[in-house]
């Protein structure tokens, strides 16, 4: 049962936390139920969880205070937490995300969509597979030593870039939506705006300098990284 992950459920409403543990044994996950900060902290100090579904309005020390503390403790401060409240408006969510949270639930929530978000959450924390070598057209890509070469010349770019240039190696000539490279390159987009690729993308482009154009903006589609760019038209000379 070693691979199952662990996932304490801190809510004070029986009837909420029945639903999720069940949801989430279903589908695979080991669930603890702590009814308030006290028992919580016991929980932790016991076993750290994989995941933390955190209730914001708790009797005694609020969800909160709680993602707070657990994110300045050494021993749980990797700990993705998940915030599960009724308050819905953007300044909670943004105070909770502030306090540290990974994601945020409002209820009432559906369990397919907390489902989804646990996976979200695990996927994008979890420690990544270093992967092969790429080499397209000169330009060459590794991940063991965190190196990008073209032509001879180390190229310095930034770990989202390098995240982004190492998928669009990886499937070269494929055209990736940008909601595609938004799962697949940042893991979880659900507070990631589409137009955050775009500005990923530009960085990369400037970054890599003379082999820039092989990032190819498709139209309508999205982006690719292609061995064969297209030749910047030349201006005509209207002489
Ligand atoms: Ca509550």
């Amino acid at each position: 049962m070693r691979n199952m992950p662990a996932v304490l459920v801190v809510e004070d409403e029986p009837s909420i936390a029945e639903l999720i543990a069940v949801n989430l044994r279903h589908n695979g996950f080991r669930t603890t139920w702590a009814i308030d900060s006290a028992s919580a902290q016991r929980e932790i100090d016991a076993s750290v969880p994989d995941l933390i579904l955190l209730d914001w309005m708790l009797p005694g020390e609020s969800g909160l205070v709680l993602a707070k503390r657990w994110r300045a403790h050494p021993r749980t401060k990797e700990v993705p937490i998940i915030m599960l409240t009724a308050r819905g408006d953007e300044a909670d969510r943004v105070a909770g995300l502030d306090a540290g949270a990974d994601d945020y639930i409002a209820k009432p929530f559906s369990t397919r969509e907390l489902l989804a978000r646990v996976r979200a959450v695990l996927r994008r924390k979890a420690p990544q597979t270093v992967g092969d070598a790429l080499n397209v057209a000169g330009l060459s890509l590794d991940p063991a030593t965190y190196r990008v070469v073209y032509q001879d010349a180390q190229l310095k770019l930034g770990p989202t870039e390098f995240k982004l240039l190492q998928y669009l190696m990886g499937s070269a000539e494929r055209v990736h939506s940008r909601a595609s490279l938004l799962d697949k390159v940042w893991g979880d987009h659900v507070y990631i705006e589409e137009r955050t690729v775009d500005v990923h993308v530009k960085r990369l482009r400037e970054a890599l300098g003379a082999a820039g154009t092989m990032v190819e903006t498709v139209r309508g589609a999205g982006y690719r990284l292609t061995a064969k760019p297209l030749v910047p038209v030349a201006e005509k000379s209207s002489a």
